[in-house]
């Protein structure tokens, strides 16, 4: 093995503390395929870790020594994606497995030791200039551990001879519960910001603590943020939205004072920590983040658009209502503050419109939950309607952030079940009666001369 000077050589421990009955059966196959073709072969990053300290993994990925076209050649089942780096993609049903080939990072970083290389350069090293661009070079499993984020993302696991390989010291700060990066965290966050909302993930997520130089890193780089990739930033946003830990990480990212630099607006609202009324006004944003916890911790999978809705929502009620606005210019309709708040965030984070327009519209439907049934408001047509089941997700959570109000949510569901039980006929009168108004009221904007206009939006303020 061809080893890079000043580094330990790798550690290698039996993987009997691993059950192998919670390994996947399709990536062993491909694990051992590789391996008896004469490749090194393993699984690799998120699922070693997680099988190690009993979690299930959410996917398993394995990186060999065979290129792509290699490994291509042995699956006829395998797909070659990517333009940058190529993988491959092995499909068995839906179910895939990613199979990377080795890389590192690119020459210029693997000259020596990380930590070695700060001390040469007495720190004063451009931060600017290591913001990786490029990482699309093969290399060793030794390179391949060391181009990775965190010590505990890069052990490998061979499932044939029944190991683990730890090249950077994940076993012992698994162990410790420590999350900390792999060489000087200066070095390897300058290089990519977005590991600080990935250490953010999995601090919360898997409840390690962060290493005192990783933190203090986190800190100082925070800033960089505004120089990362938009689509990765909101990306992981969403991913800490999703991870059942919201609450924590978000508390965290203010901490850090990285909220303030990929969402600022939210940061806005939450205001002073010190001051009573502030603190008052961000429980309600934290509440909410409690209430999403606990229903990713019942099974729920919260999808994009209700994600915006929720990180959004409390901002926009603020700015909705007179007393409290702090946007220039008055206070407007409720469908015009959302594309206030949520547009500078859609261009900012460069989300994506569709995610942002559902999100607002997730958002003006809430005042129908409470609002009685009338000519003009039919239960069962707004039921029946695409986004309705979306909706309710969000307005459940609204429900248990309040701690009240459940009666109301239940009387949506037992609607709900009604509306898929009611025959064709039924929901043809109800569009009936939904509809002469509307006539009546076109016929008589035809004879005032004015147009339709008016907002689309529920009214009042979203709560
Ligand atoms: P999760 O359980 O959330 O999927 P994961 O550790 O599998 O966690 P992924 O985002 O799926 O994380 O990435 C897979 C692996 O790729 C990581 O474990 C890590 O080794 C490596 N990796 C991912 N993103 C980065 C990054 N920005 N910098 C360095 N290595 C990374
Ligand atoms: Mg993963």
């Amino acid at each position: 093995m061809t080893k890079l000077p000043s580094h330990r050589p790798a550690r290698v421990v039996s993987a009997n503390s691993i059950d192998r009955g919670a390994l996947d059966q399709d990536a062993l196959r491909v694990v051992s395929r590789l391996t008896r073709q004469g490749y090194e072969a393993y699984l690799v990053g998120g699922c070693v870790r997680d099988l190690l300290i009993g979690r299930r993994p959410k996917d398993f990925d394995v990186a060999t020594s065979a290129h792509p076209r290699q490994i291509k050649r042995l699956f006829h089942n395998g797909r070659i994606i990517g333009r940058r780096f190529r993988l491959v993609h092995i499909h068995y049903g839906d179910h895939i497995i990613e199979t990377a080939t080795f890389r590192r990072d690119p020459e210029s970083r693997m000259l020596g030791d990380t930590e070695s290389e700060a001390e040469n350069t007495g720190g004063e090293r451009e931060l600017e200039d290591l913001l990786i661009t490029e990482d699309n070079e093969y290399g060793t499993a030794e390179e391949d551990a060391r181009r990775r984020d965190f010590t505990v993302n890069a052990l490998f696991l061979d499932p044939v001879q029944n190991e683990i390989i730890d090249y950077v010291g994940g076993l012992r700060d698994l162990q410790d519960n420590l999350l900390r990066t792999i060489g000087d965290p200066m070095v390897r966050i300058a290089e990519d910001p977005v590991r600080i909302l990935r250490g953010v993930k999995f601090a919360t997520r898997l409840g390690l603590r962060i290493d005192e130089p990783t933190w203090k890193a986190m800190v100082e780089l925070s800033p960089a943020l505004s120089r990362s990739s938009p689509p990765r930033v909101i990306e992981e946003i969403l991913r800490l939205l999703r991870s059942g830990s919201s609450l924590g990480a978000f508390r965290m990212l203010r901490a850090l004072g990285a909220l303030r630099v990929i969402l600022p607006m939210i940061d806005a609202y939450l205001g002073d920590p010190e001051n009573a009324a502030d603190t008052e006004r961000a429980n309600l944003f934290w509440r909410l983040l409690e209430a999403l916890d606990n229903e990713v911790h019942a099974g729920y999978q919260p999808g994009n658009a209700v994600c915006l809705a929720l990180l959004a929502l409390r901002t926009i009620e603020r700015e909705a209502d007179p007393r409290t606005r702090t946007l220039p210019g008055e206070a407007k309709t409720l469908d015009q503050v959302c594309a206030e708040v949520l547009e500078p965030l859609a261009i900012q984070a460069r989300l994506g419109r569709r995610d942002c327009a559902k999100a607002q519209r997730l958002i003006l439907l809430q005042p129908r939950f409470t609002q009685p049934a009338s000519r003009r408001f039919r239960p069962l047509l707004f039921v029946r309607s695409e986004e309705f089941p979306e909706a309710l997700e969000l307005f459940r959570i609204r429900t248990t952030a309040r701690g009240q109000g459940w009666d109301v949510y239940e009387g949506w569901l037992e609607r709900q079940k009604a509306a898929h039980e009611a025959s064709p006929e039924e929901v043809e009168a109800e569009r009936k009666q939904s509809k002469p108004r509307r006539r009546r009221r076109r016929r008589r904007d035809k004879g005032s001369g004015k147009g339709s206009g008016g907002s689309s939006g529920g009214g009042s303020g979203a709560d």
